[in-house]
């Protein structure tokens, strides 16, 4: 389940097409009808931005070590290229990661909160809407 949601897939069936545009999420799957904000008053997609972050931060520290190694001499890296990397680190990645943290952090989300009987009955009668 994780997995596809680290992929951009939606994480209950697996289904594409999650996004309207790189950074804006359909409200429910296409194909099955999940909801990915179940909780909108809860500021679902702060875990989201919170796996984001983690992942940026993972690589610059990542980085900084192999900055250290290159100011030492221990490795023939130009340390100015890890300079570089960091800056490219801390701009691109983070768009770059934002459709598959909102995946994910739904993905996380389903796995410790499973559908209630509610919120299935939502997910069928959306996708048997859009599937007319
Ligand atoms: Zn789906």
């Amino acid at each position: 389940m994780v997995l596809r949601g680290v992929v951009g897939r939606c994480p209950l069936c697996g289904g594409g097409g999650l996004f309207v545009h790189w950074f804006t999420l359909r409200e429910r799957c296409p194909t099955c009808g999940l909801r990915f904000d179940r909780k909108p008053e809860e500021a679902f997609f702060l875990g989201a931005y919170t796996l984001n972050l983690g992942l940026v931060l993972s690589l610059l520290c990542i980085d900084l070590f192999l900055y250290g190694l290159a100011e030492g001499e221990v490795i023939g890296l130009p340390p100015w290229t890890l300079i570089v990397g960091a800056v490219v680190i801390a701009v691109v990645i983070p768009l770059l990661g934002y459709p598959a943290s909102k995946t994910t952090w739904s993905a996380i989300d389903l796995a410790m909160n499973p559908l209630d009987p509610v919120e299935q009955a939502e997910a069928l009668t959306h996708a048997a809407r859009d599937q007319r």
